[in-house]
């Protein structure tokens, strides 16, 4: 066990799209293995595709390997097929959540609506890598009764703004909203962990954009008890996909 007392460890943050890209899952589960992660939550890599293919992807990848991976949809809440798409992803293609990436897709709050309205009717959590509209976050999660995982601790990926993070923590207080650890580093993770508390952050590793096990030991750098860490590794992630 790569920390004391820690059962199992789920990265709840990756990318897998490949060969050929270097994102493949074989590349993964080697530092898997190395990070002593025993899950990952895996979504979208292939940018020059539509996303549908991804969502095919990733769910193939799931299919292979069920005890390793869970599949989040991602969808471009921009195109008019997007909820079709997601009811799809969870129907068909099994996949037990979605992400969206409003920093490269910007949407109307009316189309997010839409999306919001699928993951309520399907009970899936949303990982949103935010633009720079928080309010709109915080006027859907008062909407919906949605969990909602904030990406990169709402500052981007090596973006390290203290003030992204701050609206970000304001919006974690509601019970719904959930901030996760990647493209960040420690300072930005403990200063997120004071302003809240353990039982709302949540690790990833934004693989291939990060090595996994640097993820996890900030998380153990952490003045954390086990228990606590416990919380952030595994058990709010857990609770949320319903797992
Ligand atoms: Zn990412």
């Amino acid at each position: 066990m790569f920390i004391d007392g820690i059962k199992l460890i789920i990265d709840s943050h990756v990318h897998l799209g490949g060969p050929p890209k270097e994102a493949e899952p074989k590349t993964f589960a080697k530092l898997m293995k190395a990070s002593k992660i025993d899950k990952a939550i895996i979504f979208r890599y292939f940018y020059d595709k539509p996303t549908v293919f991804s969502n095919r992807y990733i769910s193939s990848v799931v299919k292979k390997f069920p005890t390793q991976y869970l599949g989040f949809a991602w969808v471009n809440p921009n195109e008019k097929t997007a909820p079709k798409e997601l009811e799809e992803s969870v129907t068909k293609w099994k996949l037990k959540g979605v992400k969206l990436h409003l920093e490269m897709h910007p949407t109307p709050l009316e189309k997010l609506r839409k999306i919001f309205n699928i993951a309520e009717k399907y009970s899936i959590p949303i990982c949103i890598h935010l633009g720079n509209d928080f309010n709109q976050i915080k006027l859907l999660s008062q909407e919906f009764d949605v969990k909602l995982i904030i990406a990169h601790l709402g500052t981007g990926v090596y973006c390290l703004d203290i003030n992204r993070l701050k609206k970000a923590i304001e919006l974690a207080k509601d019970k719904k909203i959930f901030l996760e650890t990647s493209g960040n580093t420690y300072p930005l993770v403990d200063y997120a962990l004071k302003a809240l508390n353990p039982t709302k952050l949540i690790m990833g590793s934004d693989f291939p954009h990060e090595h996994p096990l640097v993820s996890v030991k900030i998380i153990d750098l952490l003045n954390l008890s086990d228990q606590n860490k416990e919380l952030i590794l595994q058990k709010n992630i857990s609770k949320i996909i319903g797992e």
